[in-house]
């Protein structure tokens, strides 16, 4: 079993669209960044990654890059699922906590585990993935609101294929 750990965070930036771990949610604010923002969905994909010593984010998504502006983030998700597979491994459980003030998370949470199963391929597990959502003081101006995210990812090594004697 391999262990990969994620960690990104994220500005929110007001009248940009909000997404988190695929799904659109409405907001006044979304989260800055280069492309979609999806903080979850990156601090994932370097989680994949680096369970399978394969790099990470910025090495195959680097924001100098006019390429990834504005893109879609569940496509570093698929290429980092795609090194996991290459590597012989299988994603077996994902753990994620966001942290951030608002907007409150507890009732899309659902949502965002189904659509992250789905981007592992995983569709009939996602109650086996956990997203947890921490709210932070929320004294703080929402715009200086730290945003965060942690992802753990385990994986386990693929039964061996007996080679077929002829
Ligand atoms: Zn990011």
């Amino acid at each position: 079993m391999r262990i990969g750990y994620g960690w990104d965070s994220h500005e929110f930036k007001k009248g940009v669209p909000l997404k988190i771990g695929g799904v659109a949610l409405e907001h006044t604010h979304g989260l800055a960044g280069h492309s979609d923002g999806d903080v979850l969905l990156h601090a994932l994909t370097d989680a994949l990654l680096g369970a399978v010593a394969a790099g990470d984010i910025g090495g195959y998504f680097p924001p100098s890059d006019p390429k990834w502006k504005n893109a879609d983030s569940s496509l570093f998700v698929s290429v980092a699922l795609a090194k996991v597979k290459e590597a012989g491994y299988q994603v077996c459980n994902v753990d994620s906590t966001l942290v951030l003030s608002e907007p409150r998370v507890g009732p899309v949470a659902n949502r965002i585990r189904q659509r992250v199963a789905e981007l592992l391929e995983k569709q009939d597990d996602h109650k086996k993935l956990e997203v947890a959502a921490a709210m932070l003081d929320a004294d703080k101006h929402v715009d200086e609101v730290v945003k965060g995210l942690i992802s753990d990812v385990k994986i386990e090594k693929r039964p061996r294929r007996e080679k077929v004697r002829t």
